[in-house]
């Protein structure tokens, strides 16, 4: 019976997915407000400079990153793939997997320009932004696939996706809250995608506090689970990750813009034990 509803809950999450509109989702949080990198306190520049810091203390590197739930967006691979030999992305969504293709193979028709976020990640790792070709050069270079996955089974990716050993970082955004039906699947969530890091390697998550819904696409309201810090903590813990860092950021008023009810931002750097 507990079993029937778990499966119920994935299936129904599974479902308001179907909805999901990369060019709307794109537009919604990856443009002004939310993306103004002349403001220090809009979100997408935190975001950046949160992946940057990660990425730059020496600790993270290695052969391969795996993003998981990338949807349609490419923020939060543009510092590490300057410390991996390989970037794989990944989603649930073809629509999604078709739209990072689009940027991967340069056919344009891409539903978001990439370039001011290129040439504010040059800018904090101290080049001219003008650099921001050879880091599109880069990135195209060390992403090796565009793969399906799905966090709610034990073996997100397929037998073959990953070398045995397993990836050596993994980062994740705004994915596990927004596809769990409830705080225990997200835990499980985050259980299944441990076992695709080897021993040692790092988690890089950043998600939602407090948000219940928010909209994939006109009309298309998603539920999410409202997390607070506490419980992403226990929810680490439980599922085998020593943390090394959790940092918050709370949303201002005219970021608030109707497209979700979140209040503020975690990001994690965490250690699989
Ligand atoms: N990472 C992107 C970002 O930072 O904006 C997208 C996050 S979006 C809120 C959630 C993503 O999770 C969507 O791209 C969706 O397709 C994906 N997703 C939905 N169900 C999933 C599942 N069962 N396993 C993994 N990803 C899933």
């Amino acid at each position: 019976m507990e079993e029937k509803g778990k499966i119920n809950g994935v299936a129904a999450m599974a479902a308001c997915y179907q909805g999901f509109d990369p060019a709307a989702y794109l537009q919604y949080n990856y443009t002004p407000p939310r993306a103004d990198f002349e403001r220090k306190d809009s979100i997408v520049p935190w975001k950046l400079a949160c992946l940057h810091r990660a990425f730059t203390e020496g600790d993270v590197n290695g052969e391969l990153l795996v993003d998981i739930g990338s949807g349609p967006t490419l923020y939060q691979v543009l510092s590490g793939c300057e410390v991996f030999n390989k970037v794989l992305l990944t989603d649930f969504l073809e629509v999604n997997r078709q739209e990072l293709r689009g940027w991967l193979q340069g056919e344009g028709g891409c539903n978001l320009d990439w370039t001011p976020y290129l040439q504010h990640v040059c800018k904090l790792e101290g080049r001219r932004p003008s650099a921001w070709p050879e880091k599109a050069a880069k990135l195209r270079e060390v992403i090796t696939d565009i793969v399906p996955v799905d966090v709610h089974c034990p073996q997100p990716l397929a037998l073959d996706a990953l070398p045995s050993a397993g990836a050596d970082c993994l980062v994740s955004c705004f994915c596990l809250e927004s596809v769990s039906p409830d705080l225990a699947a997200f835990t499980r969530a985050l259980g299944h995608i441990g076992r695709l890091l080897r021993p040692g390697g790092h988690l890089l998550l950043i998600g939602a506090l407090g948000e219940s819904y928010y909209f994939g696409g006109p009309g298309v309201k998603i539920p999410v689970v409202p997390l607070n810090e506490a419980q992403v903590c226990a929810s680490l813990q439980e599922s085998g990750y020593t943390l090394i860092r959790l940092e918050v950021y709370t949303l201002p008023q005219d970021m608030r813009v109707g497209v979700d009810d979140v209040t503020g931002v975690f990001f994690v750097k965490a250690r699989k034990e």
